[in-house]
């Protein structure tokens, strides 16, 4: 079968489109944020995901800035316009993250292994530098969930760094010189790239 004298296996990847971000209608400010940012980041195939903001959230620890639930396709978004930017962008990359598919995280970790390994401090964020101060030599030796949690913050911190467009800020704390191997990482991994989310 074929159309328009293609494949069909041509036309199914031709089909492939960007991933739409939902904003609630009338929300012009999240609107433009989020236009903005997504010409910022990757491009990006997928179902839709929706997008909200609300006053508050909490999790398990306490008032959070975010929250996605994935599977759901929705992203939930309580912080100040400020720091909007990161915030989404971070989520964003916990989308990414989950499609990545394994050799791509794999590497990602080995990367996170050669600096623990190396004595690195600090971090792009807190969502990753406070799981990162909290684990044992033994769990990043044997790969526990902890130190697989901490590795998925740290993509979407990293990613958040990159792509948000915020040069400076308290929480980017992690030495220079790491910061360079991270950003190789991401030119040779991720920009350029059409990722699934
Ligand atoms: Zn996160």
């Amino acid at each position: 079968m074929s159309l328009n004298g293609n494949p069909v296996t041509n036309v199914q990847q031709s089909v492939a489109r960007r991933a739409p971000l939902v904003v609630p209608p009338g929300d012009r400010w999240l609107t433009r944020q989020v236009e903005r940012l997504e010409r910022r980041l990757p491009a990006a195939d997928g179902s839709p995901v929706w997008i909200e903001r609300v006053a508050r959230l909490h999790d398990g620890r306490g008032e959070a800035h975010a929250g996605s639930f994935l599977r759901h396709r929705r992203m939930v978004i309580a912080c100040s316009r400020a720091e909007f930017p990161r915030v989404f962008v971070h989520e964003w990359f916990h989308f990414a993250w989950l499609r990545a598919g394994n050799p791509l995280r794999r590497d990602f970790e080995a990367l996170l292994a050669a600096e623990y390994r190396a004595g690195a401090r600090g971090e792009l964020g807190w969502s990753a530098e406070w799981r990162k101060n909290a684990l044992s030599g033994a769990e990043v030796r044997r790969r526990a969930r902890r130190w697989r949690e901490y590795c998925c913050e740290s993509l979407c911190d990293t990613g958040a760094w990159l792509y948000a467009g915020v040069a400076r800020h308290a929480e980017f704390t992690l030495a220079a010189r790491f910061r360079g191997r991270r950003q190789a990482w991401f030119a040779h991994h991720i920009a350029g790239r059409r990722m699934s989310i």
